[in-house]
């Protein structure tokens, strides 16, 4: 319980430090009236508690126990040194969610719910919190084969759950660091320059940088992309670009409605980057 609030509060924390530095220099000029954003995200980030409470939770912690009691997962079968294990447990958790958000992309299924986080037609770090609830619940069942596998510790998973949500928050963030700083940072970490371009309108740029935590496994599995300027961006999915899409009940409903052609814009052209932009951030976050 103690926990549940410190890591409430650090999280609470870190995303009010970044709505309010957004504001102040923003990296994206925003397209849309916050306002109306906030309370479609908020609402969503309210039914995702429920069910992260309801069905993420119970299935992992239920899964932690078992494997603990068991000594089930890859982490148990290997003879590694004490230190070694948490390290590896955050590497494999990381890797894995990397795989998670491709297969949110690449399955059908999955990718009508995934697409209604990407929609939002504005990027910040409320878009952190939009995450449809049925995606959620297809991830609860994704968390047990994961944490079956890799069998991390206690403390292991709960310390990546936490930098994973910390990492969530920081690159959603609409948070323009200084061009130098960021590249150093995302050496390591995936930024906000990073994460902008997987939520651009054009389909190759949506398809590339799947990374959570560290950006290491796009550059592994060669669907890392880094050459676009944030100026250049349209954030969104070009099909569901109509205002009626985010209104609360709509944004809700569209996995269980026929798709549209996600790519193809009302106008019928598809998607292309045919402006460079000028407004707004002009560099490139690879050298
Ligand atoms: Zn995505």
């Amino acid at each position: 319980m103690r926990e549940t609030l410190v890591v409430g509060a650090v999280i609470g924390g870190l995303a009010s430090l970044l709505f309010l530095v957004e504001r102040f220099i923003p990296l994206r000029r925003a397209r849309h009236p916050l306002a109306g954003r906030l309370i479609v995200n908020l609402a969503f980030a309210l039914i995702a508690f429920a069910t992260v409470t309801l069905a993420v939770r119970p299935a992992a912690v239920a899964t932690l126990a078992w494997t603990g009691r068991a000594s089930f997962g890859l982490l148990h079968l290997l003879a590694l040194p004490e230190a070694a294990r948490p390290l590896l447990a955050f590497l494999l958790m990381d890797l894995t969610f990397y795989w998670w958000h491709r297969a949110n992309h690449r399955i059908r299924l999955l990718w009508r719910f995934h697409n209604v986080h990407h929609i939002d037609p504005d990027l910040d770090v409320t878009t952190a919190f939009r995450f449809h609830f049925g995606e959620l619940v297809f991830s609860s069942a994704f968390r047990v084969v994961q944490i079956g596998l890799i069998g991390p510790s206690l403390w292991a998973y709960a310390a990546y759950e936490l930098v994973f949500q910390a990492g969530t928050l920081f690159h959603h963030s609409n948070v323009r660091l200084p061009i130098r700083l960021e590249r150093l940072l995302n050496r390591v970490l995936v930024t906000p320059r990073m994460h902008g371009i997987h939520h651009s309108q054009v389909m190759t740029e949506t398809n590339s940088n799947y990374s959570t935590v560290l950006p290491w496994w796009d550059r592994l599995h060669s669907t890392l992309g880094l050459n676009v300027p944030q100026a250049g961006i349209e954030i969104g999915i070009p099909a569901y670009a109509r205002v009626e899409d985010n209104r609360l009940w709509n944004a809700i409903a569209i996995p269980f409605r026929r798709q549209r052609s996600y790519w193809r814009r009302e106008d019928g052209a598809t998607d292309k980057r045919e402006k460079g932009g000028t407004e707004g951030d002009t560099t490139f976050l690879a050298e």
